[in-house]
């Protein structure tokens, strides 16, 4: 059994009381990008706008 998980932010070993990362922070930075990627998929609906601009 190997321990050497890392942390899939920083890189740093991780903790185990915030696996698979390695603080609390970390683990709320990685929540953060899914946020802010299922964000940008959401904003991809303003694309329906086609109406050319010049
Ligand atoms: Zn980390």
């Amino acid at each position: 059994m190997s321990f050497e998980k890392r942390c899939p932010v920083c890189q740093k070993p991780s903790d185990e009381k915030f696996m698979p990362f390695c603080s609390s922070r970390c683990a709320k930075v990685d929540l953060g990008r899914w946020f802010s990627e299922s964000y940008v998929v959401e904003t991809e609906d303003e694309l329906e706008q086609e109406e050319p601009v010049e």
